[in-house]
């Protein structure tokens, strides 16, 4: 398999690594900006995917990076944005999901339904009943428990709510588990 992939490197730990696993910034309008799609204009600059090289990020090493000093780092509202921008792409990534078929909603789909459930998404509002219900149910399928409400999760499947949804397609599963795990490390 000769695939030509061009390296970056992080700017705190300073190894080379693909572009999918790191994050991109660039200066927009004198801030530094997450460029979370990577498809900003101008002189960027990468650091890991991870909480010991983003905790790291400051002004000093950046300046030392792009070669200049005229700009503003809020590096708290960086860490909220990038966030927020991880959960929405988790939550478009459960929508495409189920535009393919990949999800059962519900216990009783789920007990019902003849394909393997790999991960389950449950609602952060749920009650302790539910709660308990899917941790019977799980064994050792994956659960993301702290990022939607029953509204948001039943907005998916065009509900008015739903307290957890089933996930059946292994790649769609293993793609979430990475969107969590940098969830996670932000
Ligand atoms: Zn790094």
């Amino acid at each position: 398999m000769a695939r030509n992939k061009f390296l970056r490197t992080c700017i705190i730990c300073r190894e080379p690594k693909e572009k999918d696993d790191l994050y991109r910034f660039t200066i927009v309008n004198g801030e530094v900006t997450l460029d979370y799609y990577k498809k900003l204009e101008g002189r960027g600059f990468y650091i890991c995917k991870n909480k010991e090289c983003l905790e790291k990020l400051n002004r000093k090493v950046i300046v030392k990076n792009i070669k200049r000093e005229n700009f503003n780092i809020d590096k708290e509202k960086i860490l909220k944005t990038l966030k927020n921008m991880i959960k929405a792409h988790i939550y478009n990534t459960i929508k495409i999901c189920n535009k393919s078929g990949a999800i059962e909603a519900t216990f009783n789909r789920l007990n019902n339904c003849d394909r393997e459930i790999c991960m389950i998404i449950l609602a952060n509002d749920c009650s302790e009943n539910t709660i308990k219900k899917a941790k019977k149910f799980l064994k050792d399928t994956f659960l993301i428990q702290d990022l939607f409400s029953k509204n948001e999760l039943g907005k998916i499947i065009s509900k008015d709510e739903v307290a957890l949804i089933g996930i059946t397609d292994k790649k769609f599963c293993e793609k979430l588990k990475q969107l969590y795990t940098e969830y996670l490390g932000v």
